[in-house]
Order: structure tokens, then C-alpha cells, then sequence
């Protein structure tokens, strides 16, 4: 996905100039230590005497010459001079035989001081020296030497070092993310934020998606429009909560939502804002909604918001001291925030059941928005939108590819269709062919195998009479809620298809013959299994389990069971645990219970059976418009059941059935 016009936020003037004293003085520090480690080397070879020891080797005649200057006195032996002009000597021997003369003449070998003194005020040690031969010299200072000496003791590798102080802090903070913005700067508003002044994307190149789009409209209108809602005194939701398998085009949507708006992106991902130090997450953001507001109306998306938003009473050893820390500062600006200002906070997640509940309080992100993996249509009307740009060659059938590709989300479809353009190219022709397609669909389906979300042909049919099963035993059963949605399109990690029931009225009660209907439900899908392909899949576990889950509640806590009456087995132990219950009953009284327990769930199941075999044509007909269609609405079901032609109902019931 191309992001355009990136530019991370401005950041903090303060603490641009603190970082920038702070490299100063960083620099100055190593000029001086690295002056101080120089000059102790260069003295090093250079031997401090006594004054009065010059003076003794000056009457010795064992001086040969002195350097004067303000502070001290060089002094370069007579014997030393003897040496270099020996040592001078051979230099010039080997040159004239190698033939190398004028070249190497620079490195011919001088005396040099060997020995240093402190000068004290004696007046008559210039006429010693001279009685002595001793040739004695002072420098002749100039001020621009003297700056130059300045400018290359100090200067230089002070601007040296702050250009490697700033590589250095450039490279850690590219490195950790973020972590150290400047030293003494730890944790400012490093995160990558990505600004979009227009994302350029708009409802059209999302494709299918048509509730969630449904129920973004009205975000969008808000911040086309927020005086027509703060009029009246509405309040709109400060965020959404989209939520969705990866790749489904969350993060499209959310983009197309700033797109149609027209208003600038905020961008970040939750795992950004998770760092090693605590508190670094909560000031980020901070800052992020301190830039947002700046810039309102506008969108903030937070992607993977379950990496910080992570249900905290979720007791694990511990804690997290700074996750928990970063989800209160973004409660803290959600209730901030002045909501007819128009930031609107977009959160997407795969993982909703994680969140912390604080989350998803009125006020916070209390819309949930589903964003499904698409269906038949969506997939094609995907498949369309990604091959606008692409020239197609004749025989390409998108239905066909569209058909094959159950299961697959919105990025997958996107990147099918890339892969076969690159074929294309590399089989140099001109346009996309149907075997681009075909073959680059293998590619994306031998990567995306490994996640189990398409399924084979016999899956798909097991997985089409599974769902079937329920529904029909729900139908055919006078007290069942009726069936909305049947689909065999995967959904959450496991399911890989379901059944929607919705009931007619909010129920706040269940009699006996409820629970027994909708354990028969439950094990509908079991049945169907064993009736048409005589086997077993591991797909109805869950469904096992809730009927298990209901029978064992029928027997031990609702006193409906005729072996034990109203006797109460069980007591709820905490309210807010996924409603957790113990047993309070004698071990033995535990097994019969299990046997209770056991024969309800074998009566309902041969019952659920027997509606299907005695239904069975019924079974078959819905279960192959369910393979073809891969979602269909209740009233479709509905439509088969009483013979008539699915295909004339409307998908939202403008037509209504008559039940048989
Ligand atoms: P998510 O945020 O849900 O993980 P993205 O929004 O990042 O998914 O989607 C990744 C890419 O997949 C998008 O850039 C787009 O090319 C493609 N895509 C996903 N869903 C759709 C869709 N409904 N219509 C068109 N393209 C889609
Ligand atoms: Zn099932």
C-alpha cells in the first residue's frame, strides 16, 4: 500500500534545542579528554629536567641547541645531533644506490629535543649559551598560528564529534524504534506516526464490505457536516472498532473513511506504542492526539489496538506495568477529548474478545464494526477493483477465479492478481491471461495454506451440510429462533462456517423445552455429518461443547432433570468469569450426574437425526444453494423449504414468507 505525502509529526521545539545543547557539550567533553590524552602522549618522549641541570649540561658543552619560548625551553643534545647526522648519513648512502634521491629527501632523519625545562628568570644563561656554542632560537609566534593551532586542537574535532554523536543517536534511535530520542530525550514522540493529508483512497476501491461501509457513512457525514449533529445535541461516538481477520481491508476502510471525508489520516500501529520503558507508550499518546487535535477534524487509526488494549484483569504474574499504563492514557484522552471537535478514533483488531471492557464502554470505542472475510460476490467485486489498472486478455472468467478462491481475504485476492501481472510480464506479454490467474491463485493459496482458511472441495461440503444441519433442525422445530444467515465462509480462527439465530423477541427466560431445542440445534450439525457422509469432523466441537454446557446446567443448577428434581448441584462461583460454576455435590452424586447429563444429550441427538433423514431432500437442496452461494439469509432457506425460488426473495426481506 502506497502511503503518500508521509511526514512524521513536528516534533517538540524544546526538546529539539535540549537535544542539540546536549551534543555540544557531549562534543566539547571528548575534544578536551582527546587533547588532554594527545598532549600527555607527545610529552612522552620528552624528558622534563631541572633548571639547574640545563644550566650544568650548558657548562658541559654537552647541549647543542635550544629552543626558547615563553614557558619552557627545548633542549637538543650534542650527542643527539651526532646521531641524526649518522643516521642522516646512511639515509643518504642507500638513497643515491637505490637511485630514489630528491624523492625521499623529506624523511631524512633530524635531531629532535630531548629534553625540557622550565625557564626561570637567569639573565646571564644567554651569554653562557653563547660562550658555549649552544644555537638558540624562540619561535616566532603569530596570531594566526595561533588561531590555527586553536582551530585544529579544538575546532575540528569538536565538529568531528558531534557529527559522529549525531550518526551514533540517528542510528539507535532508527534502532530501537524510537526509544531514545536525544540523550536525556528517552521516549518523545519517536513513534511512526503517518500523517495523510489526503489518503486519496474513497468507498469505491473497497470492494463488497457493504454493512461495514453502511455503518461508517455516518462518521463520515459527522465530519463532513458536525453542525448539523452538535445542533441538536448529538454526540457521536468518539470510535469504532473494526474488527476483522487480517487482510480483510480494515485498514482500507479506514483510509477510505478519511477519503470520503476528506480530512487528514493519523495512522499508528498498537505494538508502536509498546516500548521498554514505562511511560514511554502513555506519552505517545499523548502527543499523537496533541498532533491529531491540532489538525481536527480528522481521522486516528490505531491498528492491533489488542497489543495495548489487552484486558488487564486478566490476573497472568506480573503484569505489564506499561501496557497497562498506555491503555489508561488512552482512555484518558478517548473521555478527554471534546467530541465535537471531530477526531475520530478508528481501532482495528482480529482478536475483539482480548480487549479490556474499559475499551469498549459507551463513550469509547462502543461500535463494533465486522468486517468479514468476503463472499462469492465480494471476492469478484475484489477481483474487479484490483484489475481496473491491469490490461486483461479475453478469456480471463474473474467468476471462476472468484469461485476457486474461498476463504481468501481482500489481500490475498490483491496480491493474486499482482502475481499474475508479474507473469504476465515475465512470460512477455501484453496482457493478464486466465493461466496468469490460475497459476499465480496456486501461489497465493500454497502460501496461505498453512493458516487452514480455504478449504477443499469435500471440506466445503462437509462444512455446507454441517451448518445445513443446524439450520433445519432450528427450522423444523416449532420453538426455535429463527435462522438470519447461514455461511460457509471462514470467520474467526476455528470457525469455519455458522449459523445465525436471532430470536424474534428478547428472551429473559428459558423453559425447559427452549434448552432441549436448542441442544438439538447444537448437535444438528453433528447429525447432518453422520447422516450424509457417515463420518465425524472435528468441526462440531464447539457445538459439543455448548450442548454439554447447556445439559449440564439443565441438570445441575435449573433443577429440570427427572433423576435429581429441583435439587441445586451447583453453585455459580464468580459472576465475572465467563460464568464459572463448581459442584457442590457428592462425588457420586457427580457421576450420576454425568449420566444424566449423557442421556439427554443422546436423546436430543437421535431426535435432531431423526428430523434431518425424515427432511432429508430438504437438507439436500439447501445444503447444494449453500455451496453455490456460500452466505444465504434465513428467508432464501426459507424459500427452498416451501418450494418456491430462493432466488426471487430479496437478501433483506422485503418479501415475506409464509411459514408451511
Ligand atoms: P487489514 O487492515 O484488515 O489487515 P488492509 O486494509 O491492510 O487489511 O488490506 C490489505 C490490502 O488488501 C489492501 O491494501 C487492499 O489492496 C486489499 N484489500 C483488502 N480488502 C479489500 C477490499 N474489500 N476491496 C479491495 N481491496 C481490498
Ligand atoms: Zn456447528
Amino acid at each position: 500500500m502506497s502511503q503518500n505525502n508521509n511526514q512524521p509529526p513536528r516534533n517538540n521545539r524544546n526538546r529539539n534545542t535540549f537535544g542539540v545543547v546536549s551534543i555540544i557539550i557531549w562534543a566539547l567533553v571528548i575534544t578536551v579528554l582527546m587533547n588532554m590524552l594527545f598532549s600527555s602522549f607527545r610529552s612522552s618522549d620528552v624528558q622534563e629536567i631541572p633548571y639547574s641541570q640545563f644550566r650544568q649540561m650548558v657548562q658541559d658543552d654537552e647541549v647543542y641547541a635550544v629552543e626558547l619560548s615563553s614557558n619552557k625551553y627545548l633542549i637538543t643534545t650534542v650527542a643527539d645531533k651526532e646521531a641524526a647526522e649518522k643516521a642522516a648519513e646512511e639515509v643518504t648512502q642507500s638513497q643515491l644506490q637505490n637511485g630514489l634521491g630528491p624523492l625521499l629527501s623529506m624523511v631524512t632523519p633530524t635531531a629532535k629535543a630531548r629534553y625540557v625545562t622550565a625557564p626561570v628568570n637567569d639573565d646571564g644563561i644567554v651569554e653562557l649559551m653563547a660562550e658555549h656554542h649552544v644555537e638558540f632560537s624562540t619561535e616566532l609566534v603569530e596570531e594566526s598560528s595561533m588561531l590555527m593551532g586553536l582551530l585544529l586542537n579544538y575546532l575540528l574535532p569538536m565538529l568531528l564529534s558531534i557529527g559522529l554523536l549525531m550518526l551514533l543517536l540517528r542510528f539507535m534511535t532508527n534502532r530501537m524504534g524510537g526509544g531514545m530520542g536525544g540523550i536525556g530525550g528517552v521516549g518523545k514522540a519517536n513513534a511512526k506516526v503517518y500523517v495523510e493529508k489526503k489518503t486519496g483512497v474513497t468507498f469505491a476501491d473497497v470492494a463488497g464490505q457493504d454493512e461495514a461501509k453502511e455503518s461508517l457513512e455516518e462518521i463520515i457525514d459527522f465530519l463532513h457536516n458536525p453542525g448539523k449533529y452538535t445542533e441538536i445535541g448529538a454526540k457521536l461516538p468518539k470510535g469504532a472498532l473494526l474488527v476483522g481477520s487480517p487482510g480483510t481491508g480494515k485498514t482500507l476502510l479506514a483510509k477510505a473513511v478519511a477519503g470520503e471525508a476528506n480530512v487528514p489520516f493519523f495512522s499508528i500501529s498498537g505494538s508502536d506504542f509498546v516500548e521498554m520503558f514505562v511511560g514511554v507508550g502513555a506519552s505517545r499518546v499523548r502527543d499523537l492526539f496533541k498532533e491529531a487535535a491540532k489538525m481536527a477534524p480528522c481521522i486516528i487509526f490505531i491498528d492491533e489496538i489488542d497489543t495495548i488494549g489487552k484486558s488487564r484483569d486478566a490476573s497472568r504474574f506480573g503484569g505489564n506495568d506499561e501496557r497497562e499504563q498506555t491503555l489508561n492514557q488512552l482512555l484518558a484522552e478517548l473521555d478527554g477529548f471534546d467530541p465535537t471537535k471531530g477526531v475520530i478514533v478508528l481501532a482495528a483488531t482480529n482478536r475483539p474478545e482480548v480487549l479490556d471492557k474499559a475499551l469498549l464502554r459507551p463513550g469509547r470505542f462502543d461500535r463494533r464494526i465486522t468486517v468479514d472475510r468476503p463472499n462469492l460476490a465480494g471476492r469478484l467485486a475484489t477481483l474487479q477493483v484490483h484489475t481496473r489498472n491491469i490490461r486483461l486478455a479475453e478469456d480471463v472468467d474473474l467468476g471462476q477465479i472468484a469461485q476457486a478462491t474461498a476463504g481468501c481475504v481482500g489481500a490475498d485476492l490483491a496480491n493474486l492478481v499482482n502475481e499474475a501481472a508479474l507473469r504476465a510480464v515475465r512470460h512477455g506479454r501484453r496482457a493478464v491471461n486466465q493461466q496468469d490467474l490460475l497459476s499465480s491463485f496456486e501461489l497465493v493459496i500454497a502460501g496461505s495454506e498453512k493458516k487452514g482458511t480455504v478449504l477443499t472441495e469435500r471440506e466445503k461440503q462437509l462444512v455446507a451440510y454441517h451448518e445445513v444441519g443446524h439450520a433445519l433442525v432450528a427450522a423444523k422445530q416449532k420453538d426455535a429462533e429463527p435462522v438470519t444467515k447461514i455461511t460457509i465462509v471462514p470467520h474467526t480462527q476455528g470457525a469455519l462456517g455458522y449459523t445465525m439465530q436471532t430470536p424474534e423477541e428478547e428472551k429473559f427466560l428459558m423453559t425447559k423445552e427452549d434448552l432441549l431445542t436448542e441442544i438439538r440445534t447444537l448437535l444438528g450439525g453433528r447429525c447432518a455429518e453422520e447422516l450424509v457422509f457417515n463420518t465425524q469432523t472435528s468441526g462440531a466441537a464447539n457445538d459439543i461443547e455448548r450442548a454439554t454446557d447447556l445439559a449440564r446446567k439443565l441438570v445441575t443448577m435449573f433443577g429440570m432433570s427427572d433423576t435429581f428434581g429441583a435439587m441445586g448441584l451447583a453453585t455459580v462461583q464468580s459472576q465475572y468469569l465467563e460464568q464459572g460454576y463448581g459442584l457442590t455435590c457428592a462425588q457420586d452424586t457427580a457421576a450420576l450426574v454425568d449420566k444424566e447429563i449423557r442421556s439427554i444429550i443422546e436423546t436430543c441427538h437421535s431426535e435432531a437425526k431423526d428430523i434431518l433423514s425424515r427432511d432429508r431432500a430438504d437438507l439436500d437442496a439447501v445444503a447444494n444453494y449453500l455451496l453455490q452461494k456460500e452466505t444465504i439469509t434465513g428467508k432464501e432457506m426459507m424459500a427452498i423449504l416451501n418450494g418456491e425460488d430462493p432466488a426471487l426473495t430479496d437478501g433483506f426481506g422485503a418479501a415475506p414468507i409464509t411459514p408451511a
